[in-house]
């Protein structure tokens, strides 16, 4: 079975074609700059690739634009769109509503709406994709795959927040954690690659991309997650604080600062381009750093602190763990920054392995054979999580 997968934000629409149960990608692309000008469409099939740039007003002419590359005679991957058997789409917030992956009625679509409030910048694309989809493909099952299902097993002990009950009761304010689906991708393969079966595994998930977040993995449950509400808790990231003392806000309202403008200023200049003063890009900071440029070290520094700070936490809540798994484009390129996280927690029984981590490492172990704690480099791939949960929802009898 060909199964598409959507990944809709604001103004761009990224897909795969994946063929099904095999997990192979036929075709992937993305339409960029919707409703801006210079909009652009690209799509790559093997080593043939389409480009297009024109205006594309709107996600209905995105998806027409993605229809076209798919079907296209010379450089496609199909040759009519009835050949797709499914389509999955990837949704930043579920909510309490959902533990899994789901098929989409009008129910489920009903709980993505209802979020909207909570995700303001990610359930409305994703909504708008969902729906011109289904016009697109009207006879094939779509599915939405949540952000944030994995996460629901986190007891209330790790997902309240010392927050009067009723802001839990009437506005539902608690933890609820993203990038779910990286989260539980890495930690099966994982254990897959450990040949631990996944309900006896106990991992920290680390997701270090331009948003960051990590996870405590107990039985194969997300038990703890480091982003809360919104993704803004937790880890430094490119732009954003991750954990600070909220009172900052009021002291900054004191001192003539907006609301608007603190939130901008939490989740657009902070993070490592606001204590580097130069770049949100980990790449451009090791290049700074390393002729000792600025701020960059200190904010590379401060950002592996963070991380080895939860790294200490998680192994406290999970009492050890088998493995602790980094991924994304820092966790996954960066064997600089793996070197600054698995610093000086020897005693912990955390030893990086040197050669190992500089070797050109895409997935496996990176840890010495005197570490007690396996640490590895898992490739995220959210993608295929999503194709995988949609052929199987699809072909549920
Ligand atoms: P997104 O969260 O947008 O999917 P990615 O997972 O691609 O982002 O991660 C982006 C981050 O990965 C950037 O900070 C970038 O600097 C970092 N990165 C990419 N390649 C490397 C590399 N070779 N060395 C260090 N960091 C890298």
């Amino acid at each position: 079975m060909k199964v598409l997968v959507f990944n809709c934000g604001s103004s761009s629409i990224k897909f795969q074609l994946f063929s099904m149960p095999e997990g192979d990608v036929i075709a992937k692309g993305m339409v960029q700059r919707i409703g801006e000008k210079g909009s652009d469409a690209s799509m790559k099939r093997g080593n043939d690739e389409i480009k297009l740039v024109r205006e594309i007003k709107d996600h209905t002419e995105g998806l027409s634009v993605i229809e076209h590359m798919l079907t296209d005679p010379a450089k496609g991957a199909v040759k009519s769109m009835d050949e797709i058997g499914a389509c999955g789409h990837r949704v930043v917030h579920g909510g309490e509503g959902f533990t899994a992956s789901m098929l989409i009625d009008e129910r489920v679509e009903k709980v993505i709406e209802e979020y909207c409030d909570l995700a303001p910048l990610h359930n409305p694309p994703n909504l708008t994709g969902i729906r011109e989809a289904k016009k697109f493909l009207p006879s094939v099952p779509q599915v939405a795959c949540f952000d944030t299902a994995f996460h629901q097993t986190i007891p209330e002990t790790a997902y309240l927040y010392a927050l009067p009950y009723e802001l839990y009761e009437k506005f539902k304010v608690r933890r609820y954690g993203f990038h779910g689906t990286s989260h539980r991708y890495v930690a099966e393969r994982g254990a897959a690659l450990l040949k631990k079966p996944f309900d006896q595994f106990d991992a920290i998930t680390c997701h270090l991309g331009n948003g960051c977040s990590m996870a405590a993995v107990k039985n194969g449950k997300c038990v703890d997650t480091t982003m809360g509400l919104t993704p803004l808790e937790g880890l430094v990231m490119g732009t954003r604080t991750g954990d600070f003392d909220p009172a900052i806000i009021f002291y900054l309202e004191r001192k003539g600062y907006s609301l608007d403008d603190v939130d901008t200023l939490c989740n657009k200049k902070s993070g490592l381009l606001g204590i580097s003063g130069v770049s949100n890009d980990v790449r451009d900071l090791e290049e700074k750093a390393a002729k000792g440029e600025g701020r960059a070290a200190l904010a590379l520094e401060i950002f592996a602190y963070r991380i080895r700070k939860y790294i200490g936490a998680y192994l406290a809540v999970l009492n050890g763990a088998n493995a602790i798994i980094v991924t994304g484009g820092i966790g996954e390129n960066g064997p600089i920054m793996r070197k600054r996280i698995f610093s000086g927690m020897e005693k912990l029984g955390i030893i990086l392995d040197a050669s190992k981590n500089t070797a050109s490492v895409k997935e496996g172990e990176i840890q010495a054979s005197s570490s007690a704690i396996k640490l590895m480099v898992v490739p995220t791939n959210e993608e295929g999580a999503i194709a995988r949960d949609t052929y199987a929802i699809a072909t549920k009898k």
